[in-house]
């Protein structure tokens, strides 16, 4: 199996620009959210329990979930959000398997928001990376490219660990509170440590 890096972060912390550069330097990037989209895409692999479970309005002409709607019915019952929970979370786990597998990278960054709330990826992972950066610019970020309140994105990151308890379990941090450069270079190290962890097989 190739040699796994784990990243987190919370909401709007900057997970997908991270990903974005260390694709960009030849890491193999795994993406949950990708997958889970993917599978809820037009006749995407969840899209049959989904209809069965939730019913034919959740599913727009294109055979895509209605993600507006599932959001709103999953932000105010847990029991709803357990279910559709209970539908994507096997089938993202065998996606998953499925694109490490398929990896022919030097080393995979496996991208998980929850990595650590939730911590069933931990296994299959040699190392954690946490991308952290000051809540104000969380809200401020997700706000901007969003249409959540402050008020719900304050409700999201109540439900993620606190950024110290992250950060405690980290074992190579990227603190994104300055300038798109500065994170650029802070990855283009870990890359290259990666590179010779993977081919060393360390942790
Ligand atoms: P989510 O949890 O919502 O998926 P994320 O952790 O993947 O978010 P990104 O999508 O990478 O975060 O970043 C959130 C927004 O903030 C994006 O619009 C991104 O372009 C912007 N952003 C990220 N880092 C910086 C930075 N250092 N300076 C300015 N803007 C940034």
């Amino acid at each position: 199996m190739v040699y796994c890096v784990g990243m987190t972060g919370g909401i709007g912390c900057g997970k997908t620009t991270v990903a974005r550069f260390f694709a960009e330097l030849g890491a193999g990037v795994v993406d949950t959210d990708d997958i889970s989209r993917e599978l809820t895409a037009a006749d995407g692999a969840a899209m049959p329990a989904i209809r069965a479970t939730f019913g034919a309005d959740f599913v727009d002409a294109s055979g895509a979930l209605v993600r507006s709607k599932m959001r709103q019915l999953i932000f105010t019952d847990p029991a709803e959000k357990a279910q559709l929970e209970a539908i994507l979370h096997p089938l993202i786990r065998t996606q998953v398997e499925a694109a490490l597998a398929q990896v022919r990278a030097s080393y995979a960054l496996l991208v998980v928001p929850l990595l650590l709330e939730t911590r069933q990826y931990l296994p299959l992972v040699q190392r954690v990376l946490v991308v952290d950066c000051p809540e104000a610019d969380q809200i401020a970020r997700t706000m901007a490219r969003s249409q959540l309140s402050k008020a719900e994105v304050q409700s999201i990151m109540c439900n993620q660990l606190t950024r110290s308890e992250r950060v405690r379990q980290a074992d190579d941090l990227l603190v994104n509170d300055g300038a798109l450069e500065t994170l650029h270079s802070a990855v283009q190290k870990l890359h290259l440590d990666y590179l010779v962890r993977a081919s060393a097989g360390h942790h």
